[in-house]
């Protein structure tokens, strides 16, 4: 990460993720507004975990400000602000993008009240109490608490399943920029997703990695649940993938570096993902990959899995043929992957049907068009395995000629292997 980016970075922890908690306590700060951040905290995570920062700011660090700014309905405040050998000044210009002023988040079109009038009702009984998310309260990692009214919306990024997606900013400082997803209550359980709504936020608000979509907090209301982003300023890989066809080789080493990169840091914490698929992977700013849907996720804590789930064509043998699986199921999608980037569909398509498809799958009916050259080819047959333990670990998919020939900065993260 470019050094120009650490203090930007360093703000956008310090005043998002301090708990209110420990500011109360005073477990890990000073209670006030005294200029004496945790540095120590904030440098172990920006060098473990910041993602690279979407919000690229002057060079100068002397443009860091100081601040005590009470939350808008919240107890808390972010009082600590980084310091311990940063010049702090109060410049009253705000993060410059281009010199351009401060990025434009874009027009809100009113949707979340627009739309919360029509849609949705409240939930009650134990579908509430399991619903009634709040990252202040979490028991590993509280937040601040957080309200809808602590945002300036922008745009509309997209809809969801569940609700609609906006770019938003943080009305404190540092005006952090992010996305916010809202989920309607009752739709969950109409679809009868509460708990594992409530496992994908759990498990994404643990993880720390550049490749993986940062979840900042949560909040809820009577009828909404809001998930607070990073923002992932280049969309969705899937409209690249379906705009350009494929990638080119290198752009696809690239994002299977970055893609074992974030499944080495998941498995490592025994987490699965389980659905790697071109449309649950979203894009930073500078083009990085993000993973960014974990509804299928699971935490594995050494046990085998037999639960069908996942997108078929990224289905490995063991789960087609209803066997138990274990985290090797994402070598398997990652070879699916490598093939659908460089070929433009993924390996055991068939347009005949699912069954098709299946026994392409169980047969391992693996067809690599003459255009692909021998170092991915070999890395795609090393991952699309039958045996799901002969398959290529992720550490040696790190170091395999293909990705290492394209690999131009050193790797991403200090913090995983
Ligand atoms: P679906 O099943 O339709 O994918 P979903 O409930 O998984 O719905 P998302 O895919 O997360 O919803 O969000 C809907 C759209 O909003 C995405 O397709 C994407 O374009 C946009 N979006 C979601 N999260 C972000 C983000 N963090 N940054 C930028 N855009 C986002
Ligand atoms: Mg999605």
């Amino acid at each position: 990460m470019a050094m120009a980016t650490v203090g930007s970075v360093t703000r956008q922890i310090a005043a998002l993720e301090i708990s209110s908690k420990q500011n109360t306590t005073g477990k890990s700060a000073k209670p006030t507004h005294q200029k004496q951040g945790s540095q120590t905290n904030v440098s172990k995570l920006l060098t473990k975990f910041a993602a690279p920062n979407p919000f690229p700011e002057s060079k100068s660090k002397s443009n860091l400000k100081t601040h005590h700014v009470k939350g808008s309905s919240s107890s808390s405040s972010i009082s600590k602000l980084p310091t311990a050998s940063q010049k702090l000044t109060r410049t009253p210009s705000p993060p410059q993008t281009d010199g351009q002023g401060e990025i434009d988040i874009g027009h809100y079109d009113g949707g979340f009240e627009i739309e919360n009038e029509k849609r949705g009702e409240a939930v009650h009984g134990e579908a509430a109490e399991q619903l009634a998310l709040d990252s202040s309260t979490s028991k590993s990692r509280p937040t601040r608490e957080w309200h809808l009214t602590d945002f300036d919306i922008g745009r509309p990024l997209g809809k969801g399943k569940f609700g609609r997606v906006y770019m938003i900013r943080t009305k404190t400082e540092p005006r952090y920029i992010l996305a916010l997803k809202c989920l309607y209550k009752s739709e969950i359980v109409q679809s009868r997703v509460e708990k594992q709504i409530r496992r994908e936020i759990e498990i994404q608000q643990n993880l720390r990695h550049p490749h993986v979509l940062r979840l900042y907090g949560y909040f809820h209301d009577e009828k909404r649940i809001f998930l607070m982003l990073e923002f992932a300023g280049k969309g969705e890989l899937y409209k690249q993938l379906t705009k350009y066809g494929s990638f080119s080789e290198r752009r696809s080493a690239v994002y299977i570096d970055q893609m074992a990169d974030a499944l080495a840091y998941l498995h490592a914490k025994h987490v699965i993902h389980r659905d790697i698929k071109p449309e649950n992977l979203l894009l930073g700013i500078n083009g990085e990959l993000k993973i960014g849907d974990f509804g299928w996720s699971v935490h594995a804590p050494g046990n085998r899995r037999t639960t069908l789930c996942g997108t078929l064509d990224y289905l490995p043998p063991e789960m087609v043929e209803g066997k138990e699986h274990n985290e090797k199921v994402d070598l398997w999608a990652l070879g699916v992957l490598t093939y659908e980037f460089i070929v433009g569909s993924p390996p055991f398509e068939d347009l005949t049907g699912y069954n098709a498809t299946y026994k392409r799958i169980a047969k391992v009916d693996l067809r690599i068009p003459p255009k692909v050259s021998a170092a991915a080819r070999d890395l795609i047959e090393k991952l699309l395995q039958y045996d799901s333990e002969k398959r290529l670990p992720l550490a040696d998919v790190r170091q395999h000629p293909w990705i290492v020939r394209y690999r131009t900065k050193a790797p991403s993260t200090g913090g995983t292997q």
